[in-house]
């Protein structure tokens, strides 16, 4: 049985976030920013419609690390905004990169796969990336990357608000927990993030090259799926 550990701070609007809700939605939301991120659930839905669209916009311009300089386009993010689970992952890879959704190609047909193993369908979830631009030639995100890209992801998790967080692959795990500690330790418990349970598991691009751990991987889904249940 699982057990469960705390490895994550709050999450905290930044003032630039603050902008950002402040140009997107005027005056009104003053008073909302000054409250806990998840507060921001309780702006009507047209609101939260705005934000959506004034945030999917921001990203597709964002220039602010050198990312933007080799992309195609950038990848925002896909699925239900009212998902009980956001899947998260690392990055775009090329075949995102190309088509702007993530999870596409081979492993994405294998994490659709994995969801219907758990009577999940992706139309239900929300699926995003650490970052939001495809690394040159797949390399591993670097940190100053991720930290300029943190804030979108951040934002989508504050609109989302899901039950629960699964994390695919050790890059992302170790973003969202701020840690270096292995995949396999991080496996197998609950962690939080900004109050959100968030369990850890392997990328399905790791899957599609070491087969053998695939097991490990359905244990993990049973786990998404005993939680999501209310387990
Ligand atoms: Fe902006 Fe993120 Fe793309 Fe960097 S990776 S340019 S921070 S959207």
């Amino acid at each position: 049985m699982p057990g469960s550990e705390h490895s994550q701070p709050g999450c905290q609007l930044s003032d630039e976030l603050r902008h950002y809700y402040l140009d997107t939605m005027g005056i009104q939301l003053w008073q909302a920013l000054h409250q806990p991120v998840e507060d921001i659930t309780d702006n009507r839905q047209e609101d939260k419609d705005r934000i959506w669209q004034q945030l999917e916009h921001a990203v597709s311009s964002c220039t602010k690390c050198n990312l933007h300089q080799s992309r195609t386009q950038t990848v925002f993010g896909v699925g239900s905004r009212n998902a009980r689970l956001l899947i998260i992952g690392e990055a775009p890879g090329k075949d995102e990169d190309l088509q702007g959704e993530p999870f596409v190609g081979r492993a994405g047909q294998l994490l659709n796969a994995m969801l219907a193993a758990i009577d999940l369908q992706r139309e239900q979830i929300y699926i995003a990336n650490v970052l939001k631009c495809r690394p040159p030639n797949n390399r591993d995100p670097r940190p100053e990357e991720a930290q300029a890209c943190a804030h979108w992801l951040e934002q989508q998790i504050a609109l989302i608000q899901p039950e629960l967080m699964l994390v695919l692959g050790r890059i992302a795990a170790h973003h969202l927990l701020n840690t270096d500690r292995s995949l396999a330790s991080l496996r197998g418990r609950t962690h939080q993030y900004a109050g959100i349970p968030l369990i850890v598991s392997y990328h399905p691009a790791y899957l599609l090259r070491q087969p053998v751990e695939k097991r490990k991987s359905w244990q993990d889904l049973k786990y998404v799926k005993s939680l999501l249940n209310g387990g």
